[in-house]
């Protein structure tokens, strides 16, 4: 979509730190770091919020979590990770790309 920056950064036109791409998604370093490691997973098909979730989108939420799971320990996350999905603008939502936070590399507060 015209004016995502997670858009741009899918087709790398905005370039990114990757740590995992296939076909249907990408992962990589969070420009502001919340946590010592801070992840972004994304779809590579824009959409901005779970409410909007196909059949189809629903089992892709579902593989990027089990990439998440797979390559937790690979990316310095063996000791636990946190994920956070912000939905809107009250939740703090700035980019409306749907994304998972993916934090860890340390002991995390709320
Ligand atoms: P959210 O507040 O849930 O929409 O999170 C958006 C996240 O995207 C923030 O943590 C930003 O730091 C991150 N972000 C924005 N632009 C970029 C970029 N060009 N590369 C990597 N991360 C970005
Ligand atoms: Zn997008």
């Amino acid at each position: 979509m015209e004016n995502c920056v997670f858009c741009k950064i899918v087709t790398g036109e905005i370039p990114s730190a990757k740590v995992y791409e296939d076909g249907e998604m990408l992962v990589f370093k969070d420009i502001e770091p919340k946590a010592s490691v801070h992840l972004l997973c994304v779809p590579k098909e824009h959409f901005a919020l779970l409410a909007e979730l196909t059949p189809a989108r629903t089992a892709l939420v579902g593989r990027m979590l089990n990439v998440i799971a797979s390559h937790a320990a690979a990316w310095g996350l063996s000791d636990g990770y946190r994920l956070v999905v912000n939905q809107g603008e009250s939740a703090g939502q700035t980019v409306h790309h749907l994304h998972i936070h993916v934090l860890g590399g340390e002991k995390l507060g709320w």
